[in-house]
């Protein structure tokens, strides 16, 4: 069997960590049929849009798609393709696994924490409106009438939105992934002490949709106790949900915890597409150089795998990838516990492919 999967290599360390990527998963055996597209700069300088109807055409038909990072400008230019595909394909999970690799310099070992992000509210919904927009004129206008001298005239607003259906769902996956990957605990992370109404709702929804599952533990806890637990004893924690906003910081930290973002893989997950792509952003500094790791986009490769039920194929990359860091010897600069001789990029994926094929001669 071939797959169709969609590959948007994006920019920046982007066409060089695909590359890499697209490699190793073609070095499994399992056939792919990869449907090239271009999104971010180079979509906008050919087709005037960062994000062309076409590529989301594409993960649509295909259901599927393998997506390097993408840069967004800050303060000016258009606005996150990353949130933007995100949203318009309602791809609500954002899972983040963290876990060490034996060989990684890191200061805590044994570390294996899930992040369950949601992906499409909070405020990354894009619901926003500058200080002094007719927009922001007629909330402020709104606001007076129901909470009276709460607002200042000269207000911005980022809205922060959280519905139950958002929540529900969100949860529901946490769970389902905790009882389909033999995990014990989930626990709701949130603000609900201050943010009564917003994460008041996400606790509850999270508490009710725990006791249809009687077989994982379920707690909750604070963000900011969580953040101080986290850096204390990283081991104790299974799978984390959040709203969007908490998981974005949480998972940047246990990427942290597990060695950096060289090796923290993620998909985006909906009903039935997902789109599998790193943590890491499009690093423009490094872009071109053959110097990045490209382990946080194949492990995101691993992940798509397991997604298509290539279970296999994905114990033995993952298992290729592990090898290859505990060797110690074709590692990037960011693995490297000393000063050391890294590697490149594309180095790495021959080092890869060469465990998956002495693999193979043993068997
Ligand atoms: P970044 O993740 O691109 O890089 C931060 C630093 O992390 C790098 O300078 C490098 O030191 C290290 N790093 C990142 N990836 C690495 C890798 N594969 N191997 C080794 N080291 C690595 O974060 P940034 O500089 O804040 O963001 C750059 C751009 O990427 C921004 O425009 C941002 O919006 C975008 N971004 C995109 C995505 C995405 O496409 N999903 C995610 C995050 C950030």
């Amino acid at each position: 069997m071939s797959y169709k999967v969609t590959l948007i290599p994006g920019d920046g360390i982007g066409p060089e960590v695909t590359k890499a990527t697209k490699m190793v998963l073609e070095a499994t055996g399992v056939e792919f049929q990869w449907d090239l597209t271009v999104a971010g700069q180079g979509a906008q300088d050919i087709f005037g849009t960062p994000l062309p109807d076409y590529v989301l055409e594409s993960i649509r038909r295909n259901k599927v798609a393998l997506k390097g990072p993408i840069t967004t400008p800050v303060g000016h230019g258009f606005r996150s393709v990353n949130v933007a595909l995100r949203q318009r394909l309602d791809l609500y999970v954002c899972l983040r696994p963290c876990k060490t690799y034996p060989g990684v310099p890191t200061r805590y070992q044994n570390v294996d924490i899930v992040v369950v992000r949601e992906n499409t509210e909070d405020l990354y919904a894009g619901i926003e409106f500058e200080r002094k927009s007719p927009e922001a004129a007629k909330l402020i206008s709104l606001m007076h009438e129901i909470a009276p001298d709460k607002i200042k005239e000269d207000s911005s607003f980022s809205l922060k939105i959280a519905s139950e259906t958002g929540a529900r769902r969100i949860v529901r996956f946490a769970f389902e992934y905790a009882r389909a990957n033999g995990r014990k605990k989930v626990i709701a992370v949130h603000k609900a002490n201050i943010l009564k109404a917003s994460d008041g709702l996400f606790l509850n929804v999270a508490r009710q949709v725990a006791k249809d599952y009687p077989d994982i533990r379920f707690d909750d806890v604070i963000i900011d106790t969580l953040c101080m637990r986290l850096v204390r004893a990283p081991e104790q924690f299974d799978v984390l949900v959040l709203p969007n906003l908490y998981g974005d910081f949480v998972s940047e930290l246990c990427a942290g915890l597990i060695g950096g973002l060289g090796i923290a893989p993620g998909a985006n997950i909906g009903d039935n597409i997902a789109v599998f792509e790193p943590t890491h952003g499009s690093a423009p500094k490094y872009a071109g150089q053959d110097k990045v790791n490209p382990m946080a986009m194949m492990l995101s490769g691993v992940l798509m795998l397991r997604y298509l039920g290539e279970t296999k194929a994905a114990d033995r990359l993952e298992g290729a990838i592990a090898a290859v860091i505990a060797e110690g010897q074709s590692i990037t600069y960011d693995l490297m516990p000393n000063p050391g001789s890294p590697v490149g990029t594309s180095r790495v994926a021959e080092a890869v492919i060469e465990k998956l094929k002495k693999e193979e001669d043993y068997a």
